[in-house]
């Protein structure tokens, strides 16, 4: 499979190193100071592209794609208010894309746990949940996509959660997210339920961004000559 990556910064070498294990070839590598390399690029020559850039250039990088025919894989974070316009704009032009907080299987595994102790506690109004979430200190938004979706997965299955808050006291009925910033840690998210008796916590730890990369490659692998939009559930059958 020939792959345009777009950003390549941390996860972009990342994901060129697993992709070429995987015997893929990178056709092009795009950063901020070419990025005009992407505008005039021949989409003949790409299966699939792949982005992890930075929130306020994500949106207009997979347009790009779409305009181009490319079904893309974006893992940037930080766009979503964008994500239904973004779904319309594919709709409209039969694109393709998969777009994930996170691309991990160990995550999207975690998002199934997730939901699952959430309906196992719904009815037990004794246990408060929080998340919390540690990244390192380029991280530019706040908090994680990974914990919105975490948060989601909660609010979706937990009738006492109407709405989550970036604090760590909220107000009943608002799930409270912190957001720990620290020299290089990779992404920590901790799940809690706590009541005057116990406390019931779930964590997922990325050791490195491998993880990430090798769920990016895998969503490419899944999406190559397809049109329509998909999600990690679908790549990993969950
Ligand atoms: P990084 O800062 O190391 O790299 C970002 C790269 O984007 C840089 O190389 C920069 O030159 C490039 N860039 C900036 N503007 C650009 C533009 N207009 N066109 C092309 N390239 C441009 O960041 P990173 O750690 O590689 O993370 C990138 C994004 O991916 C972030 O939003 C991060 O939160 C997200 N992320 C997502 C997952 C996931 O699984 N979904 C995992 C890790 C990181």
């Amino acid at each position: 499979m020939k792959i345009a990556l777009i950003g390549y910064g941390k996860m972009g070498k990342t994901i060129e190193k697993i992709a070429v294990e995987r015997q893929h070839e990178i056709v092009l590598r795009v950063g901020i100071e070419n990025q005009v390399d992407w505008e005039n690029f021949n989409e003949a020559e790409a299966d699939v592209a792949i982005e992890f850039t930075q929130p306020p250039v994500a949106v207009k990088n997979i347009k790009t794609s779409i305009d181009k025919g490319v079904p893309i894989i974006v893992g940037t974070t930080g766009w979503y208010e964008e994500y239904k316009n973004i779904e319309d704009y594919c709709k409209e032009k039969n694109g393709a894309f998969i777009a994930a907080t996170n691309f991990s299987v160990g995550v999207n595994v975690f998002f199934a746990l997730n939901e699952k102790l959430a309906k196992l506690l719904a009815h037990h109004d004794a246990y408060n949940a929080q998340i919390i979430e540690t990244h390192h200190l380029e991280k530019l938004d706040s908090p994680s996509g990974t914990a919105i979706s975490l948060a989601e997965g909660i609010l979706n299955n937990h009738p006492s959660y109407r709405n989550w808050q970036n604090e760590a006291n909220t107000a009943e009925g608002i799930l409270p997210i912190t957001s720990i910033r620290e020299d290089d840690v990779k992404g920590t998210h901790e799940i809690i339920y706590e009541s005057e008796i116990d406390r019931i916590s779930i964590e997922h730890f990325a050791k490195n961004r491998n993880g990430f990369a090798v769920g990016a490659v895998l969503a490419a692998e899944f999406i190559e000559g397809k049109t329509g939009i998909y999600t990690m559930k679908d790549v990993l059958n969950i």
